[in-house]
């Protein structure tokens, strides 16, 4: 960096999360201890810094620190430097805000710091034992803020007027809660109320009465931070049996929430990545290998979901408690609530609630840790509204809105090179989950202030979030399900490939470009296109959407493609009807009500149920797979024949050889562990043995890894090693999940790639 004469001075843009999180008085503690003059303030699109010294220097050190210290919610994304004139000033200040059109990033909600903990436990402090303690390194963001410029009046905190104490350290640059827009105490701030369900009475003793009726296992309504939990003791299974009717879930697992690490390493086994994931600031439910399981909570399966409390209030509640079931306060098919006028009442004994509004629901983050990274469930609170920046040569000055497919939503925008991904909002076939996208949008562009001109959606033509499309009218792109799945990873990495890359996108449907159901396919791509390359031979749906519920409707379908109508009758199928099998069979043999496809996911329920795993029907998506999943060997190596037709094209991926062997491992019986691993095997050396093809024949080397299928660890572990160990890039989704929330963020992908470089005569002025 060159000298601009002494005395020596520079102004610095820092782009990035830098509103909101305590940033501008963490410059002005900086600049005091460099002994620079000059000022900070909040513009636009971030922070202007202007410093001066009386000395000659480059401002390294000052850089340095301003990198490695700043403030725990602070994240930069760019600084940009200019040697502006020194104007000999005074002193250091922080100046007034100048509102910006630009984007202004504003934080996730953060689980409470140290600091705000230490204070209250600490008898002494005015917030000792107060539910709603925070700072500006921590606290509720997203959830609270209606509107931007981030202050206090544009949240949900509005309506709380400052006592002079807390008027006082929000007005001081040097104290930790300056500019803390949700800086309450127990006198000027939210309360806590406990309420009888059936007569909304409201009953004395607050946190310890509520507590106490979680040891007698009632089950209680906790508000938090997006949304209501229901709450109940894991080890009352009673009162577990009676939260589960009241969800209508009968072996969905439950989440669960203990007081600290040390209650999780009883239950669960974990390794240094996953005690990272579990105490980080976002607070994430992590699945975990069970060490001791708990009845009822994770039927059938290997892993349980812990998180850690990331409210005052959660703290205070299991001050007397160890280890609570949270489970989001939805009723199957319809968002979390989030206030007690939406019926929370009708489905617990008692209310915890308080005062403070929430503003936008979201659920909690799920994720997993593979291979030391983590693997996103389901991605919510904590982590949304972090924006994505898109690749620089993809960047355009219009804005998109996408919309997503419809199984497992989400939406996401773009605006001045950034996408930012709202939190999961559920099945939108759903009246009320369809309320919430709608309410998402809204939220979402007028936070970022975006007034889209081209609204993109998949390629279904009765997805509900196509029909919202055409009914904008906004210019309309619609992107192919699996593209969409294969460029949401892409971007995230910043990848602008050269050459086409391999999309493997493995999933349970997708509406294809032939107009069949999608879901095992190999995707030569890169932004502009995609060839498909090859795919799972397709097989009927007997049934159509009920295929996807019943899964032993697949084995039937695989065991018909396999041998015919004379297929080898097995034990498995017994109670089922003589004459629904029939049936069954004449609909596959006769192509009626049975739709082709080339499901990932139905192949796994087909072989699921075959070795006995499944039930007959499932209760949520993803329940054969999962159980097949669970049981899984590691170490073993061996896989079954599979075979590739690459007369046809796209090649023809056919697993009736699978299908025989697998028949003839039962007839030995090969336990289930086993089956279940060679099955795993078999879907890597498929994956390795088309990419090894597609690196020869169109010299591609960056396979990506993508499609819900990827969720499932044994065979993500088991692809990447194949893949690596070729010598191929293998790119997956590390922030967003690989299911169906990834695909609004691929739609932006393709339509940057369109509007940008290849741009349709007329379609934009
Ligand atoms: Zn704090
Ligand atoms: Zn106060
Ligand atoms: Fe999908």
């Amino acid at each position: 960096m060159s000298n601009s004469g002494s005395p020596s001075s520079i102004t610095l843009i820092v782009f990035g999360v830098v509103q909101g999180v305590g940033f501008r008085p963490f410059v002005y503690r900086l600049a005091h201890e460099f002994g620079y003059k000059g000022w900070v303030k909040n513009i636009g699109f971030g922070v202007e810094i202007h410093l001066e010294s009386c000395q000659k220097t480059d401002f390294e050190a000052f850089l340095q620190a301003l990198k490695e210290k700043k403030p725990p919610l602070a994240r930069i994304e760019k600084i940009t430097i200019e040697h502006t004139p020194a104007r000999h000033l005074k002193g250091f200040s922080i100046k007034k805000s100048r509102a910006g059109k630009s984007f202004v990033f504003i934080s996730p909600d953060i689980s409470v710091c140290e600091e705000c903990f230490k204070e209250m436990y600490s008898p002494s402090d005015r917030r000792f034992l107060y539910p709603f303690i925070n700072c500006t390194n921590c606290g509720p963001r997203y959830t609270i803020v209606k509107s931007l410029p981030y202050d206090r009046e544009q949240t949900t905190m509005a309506k709380f007027k400052m006592c002079p104490n807390c008027r006082q350290e929000y007005s001081d640059p040097l104290n930790r809660r300056y500019h803390a827009q949700p800086i309450a105490c127990p006198v000027c701030g939210p309360q806590v109320k406990l309420l009888e369900a059936t007569t909304g009475r409201e009953l004395e003793g607050g946190v310890k009465t509520a507590a106490s009726f979680i040891k007698k296992g009632k089950i209680i309504a906790v508000k938090g931070l997006g949304g209501f939990h229901l709450v109940c003791s894991p080890f009352n299974f009673r009162a577990v049996a009676r939260l589960r009717k009241i969800k209508k879930r009968k072996t969905k697992p439950l989440a669960l929430m203990a007081k600290n690490f040390s209650i999780v390493k009883k239950y669960a086994y974990l390794s240094l990545e996953e005690k990272k994931q579990l105490t980080s600031g976002q607070r994430p439910i992590v699945l975990l290998r069970k060490k001791e399981d708990i009845k009822g909570i994770a039927p059938y399966l290997n892993e349980l979901g812990f998180m850690l409390p990331y409210t005052p209030l959660h703290y205070l509640l299991l001050n007397d408690l160890e280890l609570i079931v949270a489970t989001s306060s939805n009723q199957k098919d319809a968002p979390l609530m989030k206030d007690e006028s939406e019926g929370v009442g009708q489905i617990c004994d008692y209310i915890f609630t308080h005062d403070r509004p929430i503003q936008m629901r979201a659920d909690d983050s799920v994720l997993k840790v593979v291979n030391k990274q983590p693997l996103f469930l389901r991605r919510a609170r904590g982590y949304v509204p972090y924006p994505q920046k898109v690749p620089s040569s993809l960047a355009i000055s219009n804005q998109i809105i996408a919309l997503g497919a419809e199984l497992k939503d989400t939406i996401s925008i773009y605006k001045n090179g950034y996408v930012v991904t709202s939190q999961f909002l559920g099945d939108l076939d759903e009246y009320l989950n369809y309320k919430y996208f709608q309410e998402t949008i809204d939220h979402l562009s007028r936070l970022f202030e975006v007034k889209p001109q081209i609204v993109v959606s998949d390629l279904h033509p009765d997805f509900q979030t196509t029909r919202f499309a055409q009914k904008t009218g906004l210019p309309h792109f619609q992107v192919q399900h699996h593209f969409a799945h294969v460029l949401a990873p892409l971007l995230e990495h910043n990848i602008v490939p050269e050459k086409k890359v391999l999309g493997v996108a493995l999933d349970g449907y997708g509406y294809g470009d032939d107009g069949q159901a999608w879901g095992g396919e190999f995707l030569l791509a890169d932004y502009l296109s995609y060839q498909r390359l090859a795919h799972f031979k397709y097989v009927t749906l007997p049934g159509g959407d009920l295929a996807s519920k019943q899964p032993w409707r697949m084995a039937l379908s695989y065991l018909i493609d396999t041998f015919g109508l004379d297929y080898p009758h097995l034990q498995i199928f017994r109670d089922i009807k003589k004459e629904k099998l029939k049936s069954l069979e004449l609909m596959i043999a006769n192509n009626i009500n049975s739709p082709l496809t080339s499901s990932c996911g139905r192949l796994f329920d087909a072989v699921s149920f075959l070795v006995g795993l499944s039930p007959l029907e499932v209760e949520f998506e993803a329940e054969a797979p999962m159980r097949l999943e669970a049981v899984a060997e590691e170490n073993l190596n061996r896989y079954y024949e599979f075979s590739i037709d690459s007369s046809a094209s796209p090649l023809q991926i056919s697993f009736q050889p699978m299908i025989k062997e697998i028949l003839e491992d039962l007839k030995l019986n090969v336990p289930p562990s086993q089956i279940s691993a060679k099955f795993h095997n078999t879907l890597a050396q498929v994956t390795a043995s088309l990419a090894e093809f597609a690196k020869k024949k169109y010299e591609t080397d960056i396979v990506v890894l993508t499609g819900g299928v990827f969720l499932n660890k044994v065979l993500l572990k088991k692809t990447t090693n194949l893949l690596e160990k070729k010598n191929l890039i293998v790119i997956r989704p590390l922030n967003y999940p690989p299911n169906d929330e990834s695909i609004s963020l691929g739609q932006i992908a393709h339509a940057l790639y369109k509007l940008k470089i290849n741009r349709g005569p007329g379609f934009l002025n």
